[in-house]
């Protein structure tokens, strides 16, 4: 997301602030504070009248590697399962996130527009969240984190992730959403990237999701969904995770 002329900066800015605070758990280094991140103004007013959370605010960027809030969130909670040879579908491949899996599992990396992410994987390969290419039960665990807000037919992304896991298969579908809001805002007709930003918050987004309303379209494409609310990660606040962000957890369950 930054460059690196960008990331030089940044690490000149904070060196100050080298020390106790926050830790980044991808590169190890500890600041004070991190690097802040705001929304574009023409996002802002959706993002703020829904209180969408979005992985905005203070503390996003480490200013040694430029891991976000989101990545770590993701990262500390893999540090919290047993990943070991596992075979796991990364969809839009997040760099540090898929560094970390490299190292542990099988993985396979894959987006509707491979080249965005050659730079995370060069053997990414092209596929439709709707219409993956791969058979039946065949990973693990299937990561696609915030992406959901993007595909006009979200029920059948989440339907086709569910017909790719193994039983007991697990799904890293995090999102930005609302958790004021009692509905989901969404009109998949509207294609006018200025008018997305001002409904949904964002360019190329459909819709704002409700927390709950998200969950329940998971559990109609046949998951079980958890919620680990942010006051519950403990230990993971210590790597400047997104406050106010839980963690969804996405299992696929066909013995019950
Ligand atoms: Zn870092």
């Amino acid at each position: 997301m930054l460059s690196r002329v960008q990331n030089n900066k940044l690490r000149r800015l904070y060196a100050p602030y080298r020390g106790n605070g926050f830790k980044c758990n991808y590169c190890g280094n500890s600041f004070s504070k991190f690097a802040p991140w705001h929304a574009r103004s023409e996002n802002s007013e959706a993002l703020d009248r829904n209180k969408v959370i979005a992985g905005y605010g203070e503390n996003v960027f480490c200013p040694e590697c430029m891991s976000t809030s989101r990545e770590r969130l993701v990262i500390g909670m893999l540090g919290t399962m047993n990943i070991s040879g596992k075979e796991i579908l990364h969809l839009a491949p997040e760099e540090k996130i898929f560094n970390v899996l490299k190292r542990k599992c099988n993985v396979i990396s894959a987006d509707l527009m491979p080249g965005l992410y050659s730079n995370a994987d060069k053997h990414i390969r092209y596929a439709d969240v709707t219409m993956l290419p791969f058979t039946d039960q065949c990973f693990d665990m299937v990561i696609a984190n915030h992406i959901m807000e993007h595909i006009p037919n979200d029920h059948k992304a989440m339907r086709e992730i569910y017909r790719v896991l193994r039983d007991n298969g697990f799904a890293i579908l995090q999102i930005p959403f609302s958790a004021t809001n009692g509905f989901t805002i969404e009109d998949i007709s509207i294609d006018d990237p200025d008018k997305q930003s001002a409904l949904f918050g964002q360019k190329d987004h459909v819709r704002i999701y409700s927390l709950n309303d998200y969950m329940n379209r998971l559990r109609k494409a046949g998951f079980v969904v958890g919620y680990m609310p942010y006051e519950s990660l403990g230990e993971l606040h210590n790597y400047a995770i997104q406050p106010d962000e839980g963690f969804i957890s996405i299992v696929k369950k066909t013995n019950e």
